[in-house]
């Protein structure tokens, strides 16, 4: 059945004003008669793009303005009508939005050559920075059209699915968005790797159910206890892993399902923080836990603000499930991820995911920058990062709070900010550390407390002479590994 305005506003999470309905209302009216006429391959009116677009940005909970441009999304690209016309009838910020989409849109990232690559990919950064709404629109409109790709000729295929698993399911998963994340990778896996597609989905599907009832005996006795113990929980779930999480998984061991222990995984939702322990002590006491398996994701959240606890038990004859434990906060973030924040944008504490990504007190506007891909940007133009650095710099799941600095042999050291080149010594290695003399950053010489910037050169001179660490780097050494080193060193 086409899908409809009376979608949108049925996936709507975020509560919405009669004025904000108008904007969309009108935003639907506009794009519908401009596309008037257009049809999509699969035979669909075009206007079911753009609502499909929106609904995805419905569910993921962002606002009124923000839908409306992926209503309107590929209005300046598509039809006769100008981005002029758009920002006359709806304003400055949803054309700004809309031609960040259009500008995106432009940029083929699989150019022919390397090079091309990753001048658009760096494109692509530098649009993030400009605004993040726009690179959310451009995940909805990506999936979507990864929805559709059965319509497409075999090489487009292939084409927007490797983008798709090389680029935009990595920044769905940098922006914590778990369940955009592996739609995208599900959908990519089976354009890109037929059979391995195949494989995994009929190894997923005779794993459940082989062990389907001891799985959900053990939602149902968990169920129980934490009634019995008057724990509140707010929602008990089952998940299977992903076709293509799985299959990465199974390469890794040895294409062995069994040893896939969060193959199975209950979900459970608590109200508050404290209960997520309580939960966890319940699980741990009906079943046995698997020696080192507790990860405290809550305590220390993962880099893209994932929040939860993971713990991998022996359930109902021996069936090996992971159990993971959080807040519906927690949950709605680690699905939505930094749409999420706009869902909260009204509530007073302040989750996790926003001190990540928005470090600095900004006032409650819509359009916050990232501060990690404004930096990203930034390091770019002001260093003139050579392609090979810009690549490693993609790969290592982006930047935040944390600067890389190069040795002299391309490799890239991780660092907190205003880490000094002793810092870096100590991190290559402690005798280098210790007898660290000089530094050079990008090839100059700079003293032993320096802030390294994120993306230098550093050198690292060592003399024999020095024979011990100074005591007075103490006061500057921000690793705890230079730290822990220099004072071993004086324990001695
Ligand atoms: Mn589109």
């Amino acid at each position: 059945m086409q899908k409809s305005l009376e979608d949108i506003r049925k996936n709507v999470r975020v509560t919405l004003s009669s004025q904000d309905w108008e904007l969309i209302d009108s935003a639907y009216e506009f794009a519908k008669a401009a596309h008037q006429g257009q049809k999509r391959r699969s035979g669909e009116d075009y206007i079911i793009h753009g609502i499909e677009t929106a609904i995805i940005l419905a569910q993921i909970g962002m606002g009124a303005k923000t839908i409306s441009a992926g209503l309107l999304h590929d209005v300046p690209e598509d039809t006769p009508v100008t981005l002029a016309e758009i920002e006359n009838k709806f304003g400055k910020e949803i054309a700004f939005l809309v031609n960040g989409i259009t500008k995106l849109g432009k940029i083929k990232l699989r150019d022919k050559t390397e090079e091309m690559y990753v001048k658009n990919l760096r494109k692509l950064f530098l649009a993030m920075a400009d605004d993040i709404r726009v690179i959310i629109i451009k995940l909805a409109d990506r999936l979507h059209n990864m929805r559709t790709l059965q319509f497409n000729p075999r090489d487009k295929q292939i084409r927007i699915a490797k983008e798709t698993l090389e680029i935009f399911s990595l920044i769905a998963n940098r922006l914590g968005m778990g369940k955009i994340k592996s739609e995208l990778e599900d959908l990519a896996f089976k354009y890109l790797d037929q059979e391995n597609y195949a494989y995994s989905i009929r190894t997923r599907k005779e794993q459940y159910l082989r062990k389907k009832e001891y799985f959900e005996a053990t939602l149902n006795e968990l169920t129980k206890e934490f009634s019995r113990e008057k724990v509140e929980i707010l929602q008990i779930s089952k998940r299977i892993k992903h076709p293509y999480s799985l299959f990465c998984k199974l390469k890794k061991r040895g294409m062995d399902i069994e040893k896939i222990y969060d193959f199975f995984a209950i979900r459970i939702i608590v109200p508050e923080i404290s209960n997520c322990y309580e939960a966890l002590g319940i699980v741990h006491r009906k079943y046995k836990p698997l020696v080192g398996r507790v990860k405290d994701y809550i305590s220390l959240p993962k880099p893209n603000g994932y929040q939860s606890i993971h713990t991998t038990v022996f359930g109902p004859e021996g069936i090996i499930v992971e159990a993971q434990i959080r807040t519906k906060k927690m949950d709605e973030e680690a699905m939505f991820g930094i749409a999420a924040h706009w869902l909260h944008k009204n509530q007073e504490k302040k989750s996790i995911l926003e001190k990540y990504l928005f470090p600095q007190k900004e006032e409650e506007k819509e359009n916050k920058e990232l501060r990690w891909v404004k930096q990203f940007s930034e390091w770019q133009s002001d260093i003139g990062a050579d392609d090979q650095e810009f690549m490693c710099g993609l790969q290592v799941d982006f930047f935040k709070n944390h600067i890389f600095a190069f040795t002299p042999t391309g490799d890239f050291i991780e660092l907190p900010e205003e880490a000094t080149p002793v810092d870096f010594a100590y991190c290559i290695h402690s005798e280098i550390g210790r007898k660290i003399c000089e530094a050079k950053a990008d090839g100059k010489i700079v003293p032993l407390d320096y802030h390294i910037q994120n993306g230098q050169l550093m050198e690292i001179f060592t003399s024999d002479e020095r024979v011990c660490p100074d005591k007075d780097w103490l006061k500057f050494v921000k690793t705890s590994t230079a730290k822990r080193h220099i004072r071993k060193f004086f324990k001695k």
